[in-house]
Order: C-alpha cells, then sequence, then structure tokens
C-alpha cells in the first residue's frame, strides 16, 4: 500500500517513525520546503509544492497513492484544503492527523480571535507591548494597529517590517521553558501575548507563563478543518493505515 504524508509537523515525523518499521507499507514524507535546516526522516522524503490541487492530484495518481494523510499544521490552511480536493478527485480516503488545540484552564486570561485581522483589533487602541507568536507569514495583519510595541518571535527571519514601526524581532524554535518564557515576559514588561490555538507541547510553555504573570492572550482559533477521518494520534493513524491495508489486499482462495 502506498502512502502519502503532508508533513512540516512533529506528529507528521511520529508517524513517519512508525511507518519506517512497517512492512507492506511504502510511505513518502512531504514537506513544503520552508525551512532551510531539515532533517531527513526515516523514509523516502520530497520537498516543494505539488502545483495545486491539479498537481497533488497528478501526484497522487501518478505515484499510484492509496491513501493521503494531511499531517499539516492546523494552520496551514491552503495545503489542507488542497488535499481535501486532491483525494476526492484522484477517489482515495483522506486522513487528517492534528495535535489537539489547548483549552483554557482556571487562571488563563484568553480573548479568542477567529481572524488575524480580528487579534490585531482586540489589541485596542493604547498603545501596548505585544509578544507576537504567530509565525511570519501572518504578521502583515498588525501594520493596521501600528502603534503597538511587538516583540515578535519566529523560527525564520520574516522580513522586512516597515508597517511595524516598534517591532524586534528574536529567533526561536520550540520547544520552549515557562521559566525562560516568564523572564521574557517580564524583561520586555510584556501587556499582552498573541498566539494561534496550534496545540502540542513544544510551544505551551508561553500560556504556562502567561498564566503565572495573569497576562492576557488573544488565542487565534483554527480554521474549520475537513471532514474527513480525523485523528490527533500518530499511533491511531498506523492502525487505520494497518485495516485499510487489509481491506485493499487480494483475497486468497
Ligand atoms: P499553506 O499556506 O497551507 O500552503 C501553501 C502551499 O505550500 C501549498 O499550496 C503547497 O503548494 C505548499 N505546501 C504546503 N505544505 C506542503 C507539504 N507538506 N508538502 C508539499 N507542499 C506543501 O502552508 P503554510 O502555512 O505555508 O505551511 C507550510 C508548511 O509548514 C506546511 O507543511 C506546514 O505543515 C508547516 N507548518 C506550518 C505552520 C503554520 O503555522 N502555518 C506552522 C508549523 C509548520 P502547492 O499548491 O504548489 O502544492
Amino acid at each position: 500500500m502506498r502512502v502519502l504524508i503532508l508533513g512540516g509537523t512533529s506528529e507528521a515525523s511520529k508517524l513517519a517513525e512508525l511507518l519506517a518499521a512497517e512492512t507492506g507499507i511504502m510511505a513518502v514524507l512531504s514537506y513544503a520546503g520552508r525551512t532551510t535546516a531539515l532533517r531527513a526522516p526515516p523514509i523516502p522524503y520530497r520537498t516543494g509544492g505539488f502545483g495545486g490541487i491539479e498537481g497533488l492530484e497528478h501526484y497522487l495518481r501518478s505515484g499510484r497513492i492509496d491513501v493521503l494523510v494531511d499531517a499539516t499544521h492546523p494552520f496551514a490552511e491552503q495545503i489542507s484544503r488542497h488535499a481535501q480536493a486532491a483525494a476526492a478527485r484522484a477517489g482515495i480516503p483522506l486522513v487528517v492527523l492534528s495535535r489537539p488545540p489547548w483549552v483554557p484552564e482556571a487562571g488563563d486570561r484568553w480573548i479568542e480571535a477567529s481572524t488575524m485581522a480580528e487579534a490585531a483589533r482586540a489589541l485596542g487602541e493604547a498603545p501596548k507591548r505585544v509578544f507576537l507568536t504567530i509565525g511570519r507569514l501572518q504578521i502583515s495583519a498588525f501594520a493596521a494597529a501600528p502603534q503597538h510595541y511587538y516583540l515578535i518571535r519566529t523560527i525564520e527571519p520574516p522580513g522586512p517590517l516597515q508597517d511595524l514601526p516598534r517591532a524586534k524581532v528574536i529567533q526561536g524554535r520550540g520547544p520552549f521553558e515557562a521559566s525562560a518564557e516568564a523572564e521574557i515576559l517580564r524583561a520586555e514588561s510584556i501587556d499582552v501575548i498573541v498566539t494561534k490555538n496550534s496545540g502540542g507541547e513544544a510551544a505551551y510553555a508561553k500560556i504556562l507563563a502567561a498564566r503565572q504573570l495573569g497576562l492576557p492572550v488573544i488565542m487565534v482559533a483554527r480554521p474549520q478543518e475537513a471532514a474527513a477521518a480525523a485523528f490527533h494520534d500518530p499511533a491511531d493513524v498506523l492502525d487505520f493505515l494497518c485495516r485499510h491495508k487489509t481491506a485493499l489486499a487480494p483475497r486468497g482462495v
């Protein structure tokens, strides 16, 4: 059985590890090619876009892929839309693997926003000191609120930020420690954090630190997920694939 995993997340890498040990399932892990320091997975991999829905459908058909696994980040909206459309066009099942979202706990002061533009508006008129940890691709939404100071943390440099006159960039890749996050919040006199509800442990430390310091968090909700078999645990996807493999196997006489 042939499987294509759309990756770029720790969940996708974990699934790749599980599949490396599995006989009878040939899986390829696909990366967008955004990050420069790519760690080679234990299964075959490819990098770069497919060329839209048509390109992905062509890849699925020409590679005789039996199951498509969308294990991309919950906020990677476009590729997930393409995955749903291309799997339907190729007539194969789509499985979604995503980490569970964070939920507020006692002591959390969350302000929910459904888009980045709404998050920028939620900062209000009065200038604030903002810790912006939303990745680098949607920073431009905050050009609508240039009066704030932004401490921006990204994995890769975000490029010029001329629309945000009071911005400072720090680079960092999780996992982060709550004590170190609290130190940043204190040292930078941060008033409010803006983040996406990515879920997972690696980036949760800032939520813990905000709770400790009583700081508000503007939490951008996830886009809607595709209607497909959905799992949070890579082991459950492996089970699904093994069951599908059995269903695909020619019956003996
Ligand atoms: P996106 O906006 O949904 O996708 C933009 C385009 O990038 C897609 O149309 C596709 O190009 C290509 N692409 C995306 N993921 C791909 C993959 N795994 N394999 C091959 N091509 C892929 O995606 P994004 O938000 O820029 O995220 C890019 C990658 O970074 C994703 O793989 C995601 O898992 C990872 N990531 C994203 C975030 C986030 O917050 N967005 C955070 C951590 C990791 P074509 O149309 O040409 O096929």
